[in-house]
């Protein structure tokens, strides 16, 4: 697993909407379906976590149903998992099946290329498969067909997911008013072109043994006045999956890129 702080104190407000007069719960920067440990105590509102939930449960259900089964994902309604996927008119035990996960290849995000807000980069996203390799070779031995993988194209959701993430992840070290959160319309969907934010990473992505996920954020400086806060993402990193990096937020002013890179540094030392 991941290093860093797994109990974030509360923003004392809902992190999406600012409300602070709200009933509010917390919050698992990676969901829990994807083994998420870390989380913020009670940063949603409940019409902010309807939002998020929704677009959670479509990338976890659409994208990655069969494989969540087959890999034992953590679920709230475990109980009533299969054991079996079909297949034809086969069944596989779901431990046996090669499922594979589904994600996109993304370039790198849009306001990175310079481009406008509304040029839509996402048509360029390509989907890949990632399969345990060992688990297919035996599978390919003892059936004649190969798995088939049945899952819907949910790039939005999937950008949302990761933007979320990212969100969450720089809220670990950084309290809301210190950083102008350019991501956050994307997370609400009062914004829909995610690829201007989210996208991948020049570098291949190395399996790590054993770490289910990882969490970076580092800062660009644009100019002597811009500093570009970006969130680093991979998930199912113990695979060949992507990893991904989201423009969080931005920093205008050198007093404030100053006063924030040192808050950034400290909270760091204190993490590791
Ligand atoms: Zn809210």
């Amino acid at each position: 697993m991941t290093h860093g702080p797994t109990n974030i104190d509360s923003k004392d407000k809902c992190i999406y909407c600012y409300d602070s007069n709200v009933e509010l719960t917390d919050e698992h920067i990676v969901p829990f379906s994807l083994g998420g440990v870390h989380i913020i105590q009670k940063a949603s509102c409940l019409k902010c976590n309807k939002i998020t939930t929704k677009f959670e449960r479509k990338v976890a259900r659409d994208l990655w149903g069969d494989a969540r089964i087959s890999y034992d994902a953590p679920s709230r309604r475990k109980k009533n998992r299969k054991d079996f996927i079909s297949m034809g008119n086969s069944e596989i035990p779901a431990s046996e099946y090669p499922a594979g996960l589904v994600f996109y290849e993304m370039n790198i995000p849009g306001i990175l290329q310079g481009l406008a807000e509304d040029v839509d980069i996402s048509k360029l996203w390509k989907m890949v498969v990632i399969h345990d390799d060992k688990r297919m070779e035996t599978f390919l031995k003892e059936n004649a067909n190969k798995p088939t993988l049945s899952f819907r194209n949910v790039p939005q959701e999937f950008g949302q997911l990761l933007a979320k993430i990212g969100y969450g992840q720089v809220l670990t070290r950084l309290d809301l008013d210190d950083f102008n959160p350019i991501c956050l319309p994307y997370i609400t969907g009062e914004k829909s072109n995610v690829s201007y934010v989210v996208g991948g990473v020049l570098t291949d992505a190395q399996p790590i043994k054993e770490t289910g996920y990882i969490l970076n954020t580092k800062g660009i400086i644009i100019s002597d006045n811009r500093l570009l806060l970006i969130a680093e993402v991979r998930l199912y990193s113990n695979t060949h999956a992507p990893g991904y990096q989201i423009i969080v937020g931005e920093i205008l002013g050198s007093e404030n890129i100053t006063r924030v890179i040192k808050k950034m540094n400290s909270t760091e030392k204190v993490i590791n």
